[in-house]
């Protein structure tokens, strides 16, 4: 199956994606990480992202359609790919469509975290990442699970574009390009709204429950 978790920016998607492919056998596709990873890189490419990303914008369509196209076409991710922070607007929705039809795949569930604004920005400012095994925690309500965990503290870092000022642009174009694509999606069967602003296991408990039906 594949999957397309989508929601506002801080909504949990990355979590709950790692969750589920670990627990369903699936890959975890984030544009997010994707495009990080040209930036450690250090391609040409990786440095034109870098200050699109650093500013709240959004990436270009090619380039992250290029990223994510062969990400799809890996034959071990076939129909078994969990998309996060993918589609990001109309355009790339429709993209989505074409690769997967022209590979005979489709898409079997979309599942919307639905977040108030308020909660997202706890969660952004909170946010800080493990660098080896990427793994999020929220500094201000994990701080047990931040002490104990198993790669320790020195790979822990915060992401350059969660911060106050970035916050407000990545929320404006969520409203401005993502949010329409709910519109594109919300009518179809496979639809389901998901309140993301409870925790995380609860949530993950959820999505297992509309998987497994
Ligand atoms: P994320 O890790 O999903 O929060 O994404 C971090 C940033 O990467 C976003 O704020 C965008 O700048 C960029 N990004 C991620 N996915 C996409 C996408 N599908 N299209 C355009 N930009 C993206």
């Amino acid at each position: 199956m594949n999957i397309i978790l989508f929601g506002p920016p801080g909504a949990g998607k990355g979590t709950q994606a790692k969750k589920i492919a670990k627990q369903f056998n699936l890959h975890q596709v984030s544009t997010g990480d994707l495009l990080r990873n040209e930036i450690t890189k250090k391609t040409e490419i990786g440095i034109k992202i870098d200050q699109i990303i650093s500013k709240g914008d959004f990436a270009n369509d090619d380039i992250v359609d290029k990223l994510l196209k062969s990400e799809i076409l890996k034959s071990s991710y076939r129909n078994r790919i969990i998309f996060d922070g993918y589609p990001r607007n109309i355009v790339q929705a429709k993209n989505l469509e074409t690769i997967l039809n022209s590979d005979n795949q489709s898409i079997n569930y979309i599942l919307f975290l639905k977040v108030n604004r308020e909660t997202i920005e706890k969660r952004i400012l909170g946010r800080i990442t493990c660098e080896k095994c990427n793994k999020t925690f929220n500094e201000y309500t994990n701080k047990k699970e931040i002490e104990n965990h198993m790669c320790g503290n020195v790979y822990l870092i915060k992401r350059k574009d969660d911060n106050e000022s970035t916050i407000i642009t990545r929320y404006e174009e969520y409203m401005k390009q993502t949010k329409p694509v709910l519109d594109f999606y919300s009518s179809r069967s496979c639809f389901y709204e998901i309140d993301g602003g409870q925790k995380i296991d609860e949530i993950t408990n959820k999505i297992e429950q509309i998987l497994t039906v």
